[in-house]
């Protein structure tokens, strides 16, 4: 598949004055002009037979705002955007698009764009025909379509591309195209699912770079973006919600997750922390950092929520956060290296903590020392990179 240039910069999308939304006070305020928000689950469950796919699922995204539904294969995030959209029936609870509740609504009468992972154009229909699509079956005016079409084309760098068939572009274009359609009808509401997982590397960096200038050029709609990729999450939510085994385990701001994860599996999923069971020596605050016994080896961590003396905690830390020492190290742990992998810019050493079978990952710069296979030596981590979260119970 070729890259894709740009062929066209992109233009800010006209609002017809029936949609029209309140602008942001200020360029880049992210604040949320509405009150109302765009979508809300409200404790939504979808089945298939007996498979729960999405359970009791709530959660609320406002205008101008990007939402991640982030998590692992399986978890139900497409369920969730297929409930939104209305392709899915719920067996318990609602949706609301814009304070309305539409969950006995068809998909058509809901007002949502909707982009899927493998782009799903009409094959012998050129661009503009595909793009136009969704306006004739609204029976737009036929005056309309045409501006609508080449303003969307252009807002995603497809307008010179406006007769060709699908075939006759690479995947990357094809992406856009299907944005593009999905954007014909000026949806308050785009629901984007894994709309960059059928790309290769590069295509996703250029097309993730795309994403951020679309909400650049459109500020008022809500975007929920369904990924696995924690990457791309980080990159383009405002917040994210984590799903695991068909539930809702966390929402909060992209920041706020990564840096104060709530949960053993939010610290692994998202920045591949490894966890460590220990026990909390003292009463500590919450946010405070505070001293913490593995099996007689002490670490001082930050703990989030507070713990109790004596309290079964455990211990996130990402493989970036720890660093090797030949000495004994103000906060650290005594570990024996197991092997080495070449990740391009970053050895990741594996390596377990000394007396026990709990395995660790450590990042080391290429250009630095690596420890060799057999070593036993210390990792030291800053107590602020060492998050305490509730132990889970083992499954
Ligand atoms: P994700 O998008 O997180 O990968 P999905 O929402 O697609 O997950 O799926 C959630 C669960 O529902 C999974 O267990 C999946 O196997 C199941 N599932 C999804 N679609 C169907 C279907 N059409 N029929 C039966 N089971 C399905």
């Amino acid at each position: 598949m070729s890259a894709a240039p740009r062929q066209q910069p992109l233009a800010p999308v006209r609002q017809t004055p029936a949609r029209q939304t309140p602008a942001r006070q200020t360029p880049g305020d992210h604040t949320p002009v509405s009150t109302v928000p765009a979508v809300a689950l409200r404790d939504v469950s979808v089945a298939y037979g007996s498979t729960i796919a999405l359970a009791e699922c709530s959660f609320e995204v406002a205008r101008g705002e990007t939402l991640a539904l982030l998590g692992p294969s399986g978890s139900g995030k497409s369920t969730a955007l297929k409930a939104i959209a209305g392709f899915e029936d719920v067996v318990a609870g609602d949706v609301e698009i814009d304070g309305r509740t539409v969950t006995a609504l068809p998909p058509r009468d809901r007002g949502v764009g909707f982009v899927v992972q493998h782009y799903a154009l009409f094959p012998h229909m050129n661009v503009r025909a595909n793009v136009a699509f969704g306006l004739k079956a609204r029976r737009t005016p036929r005056a309309d379509i045409t501006p609508r079409v080449n303003e969307v084309l252009r807002m995603v760098g497809m307008l010179s591309y406006a007769d060709r068939l699908p075939r006759e572009l690479s995947g990357g274009q094809q992406q856009r195209v299907a944005i593009a359609r999905a954007l014909a009808g000026q949806p308050d509401l785009l629901l984007l699912d894994e709309p960059l997982s059928a790309l290769d590397t590069r295509l996703r960096e250029e097309m993730l770079i795309e994403l951020q200038q679309l909400r650049h050029d459109l500020p008022d709609i809500a975007i929920v973006h369904v990924t696995h990729d924690q990457a791309e999450a980080l990159a383009l939510a405002d917040r994210i919600a984590l799903m695991r085994n068909a539930r809702l385990e966390a929402i909060d701001t992209a920041e706020n997750l990564f840096h104060r994860p709530p949960s053993e599996f939010a610290a692994t999923f998202l920045g591949g922390a490894d966890i460590l069971p220990v026990r909390a020596l003292d009463h500590i605050d919450a946010g405070a950092v505070g001293p913490v016994d593995h099996g007689g080896a002490g670490l001082r961590a930050r703990s989030s929520r507070g713990a109790r003396r004596d309290q079964q905690v455990s211990l996130a830390v990402r493989p970036w956060a720890w660093e090797f020492s030949r000495t004994v190290p103000d906060n650290g742990l005594e570990v024996d290296v197991v092997d080495l992998q070449w990740r391009g810019s970053t050895r990741h050493v594996r390596a377990r903590v000394a007396h026990t079978d709990l395995p660790i990952g450590v990042d080391v710069p290429v250009l630095r020392d690596a420890p060799r296979p057999g070593e036993r030596l210390w990792v030291r981590v800053d107590p602020a990179d060492v998050h305490m979260v509730p132990a889970e119970k083992s499954a």
